[in-house]
């Protein structure tokens, strides 16, 4: 099946200042505008900037084609309560971000998420009405333990948990979730996984999410890690790659769109 292809920003906590927001969001809308048919009819766009700049990001991106996303959710409550330095569902929906990335390793590593964590978080997520870009994906001493399949599998039983909780919302998680496939050890580092191991990893996910529940139909699935405007074209040429998921790469706009451009 052809699949919508999706290329996303994440800003991670970057830039530093507002200024600095705006002038890549100049630059962006500048790109945008002048690529209005590669955005339009091949590939969507989304950016995630920080939270503190969620509102003036999203105003901006209003009436664009271009989505905005956060980058998390907090576990604890879909819209108020005492959890300082949290930022709800709620919240970020409120903001004008229409999506938010769960799950991304950063936050596994530096904020110990959890199996229930992320569930409460899919869970809020879909209360308030957002996507979801659900990122998983092995560290380098699981890869090179061979134990991809199987935390690929624990961290994909989210979703399987999520759906044994609220069945009815098989029949439309594929317009709602996308699945980012992440390897850890390849954010930011340069180093990327050969195209045929990430088509297969994609084909596996795509295999396992649509055997949790019969309505389910093939999730969206991005690669993610160290994509850059050099090799995006080959993950863009495999058919199982969905799109692709930027870090890095999505701070300068001229970099963002060619990754646009390839799928
Ligand atoms: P990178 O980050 O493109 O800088 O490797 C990707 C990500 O963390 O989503």
């Amino acid at each position: 099946m052809s699949m919508q292809a999706w290329v996303i920003g994440n800003w991670k906590q970057n830039p530093a200042t507002n200024h600095d927001v705006n002038a890549l969001l100049d630059d962006l809308l500048t790109a945008v505008n002048t690529e209005e048919q590669v955005v339009k009819n091949s590939c969507r766009l989304m950016v995630a900037p920080s939270c503190i700049h969620l509102a003036a990001v999203s105003a901006r991106l209003k009436d664009t084609s271009v989505l905005c996303a956060a980058q998390d959710i907090s576990a604890h409550s879909a819209n108020t309560g005492a959890y300082t330095g949290d930022c709800s569902a709620q919240q970020v929906a409120d903001a004008g971000a229409t999506w938010t990335i769960l799950g991304h390793s950063e936050r596994r590593q530096y904020h110990q998420e959890t199996h229930e964590s992320l569930l409460q978080k899919l869970t809020h997520a879909l209360t308030q009405n957002l996507g979801v870009v659900f990122c998983i994906g092995e560290t380098q001493a699981q890869y090179d333990d061979k134990q991809t399949l199987a935390v690929i599998d624990t961290q994909l039983s989210v979703v399987k948990d999520l759906l044994a909780q609220q069945p009815e919302l098989a029949a439309s998680l594929s317009e709602r979730l996308i699945i980012a496939y992440e390897p850890v050890w390849a954010i930011g580092t340069g180093k990327v996984p050969t195209v045929a191991e990430v088509s297969a990893m994609h084909r596996h996910i795509k295999q396992t999410v649509t055997g949790f529940a019969e309505s389910l139909e093939a999730m969206t699935v991005l690669y993610g890690g160290s994509v850059n405007a050099d090799n995006a074209d080959s993950f863009a040429a495999d058919p199982m790659i969905d799109g692709a998921l930027v870090g890095g790469a999505s701070l300068k706009a001229d970099s963002f769109l060619m990754i646009a451009n390839a799928f």
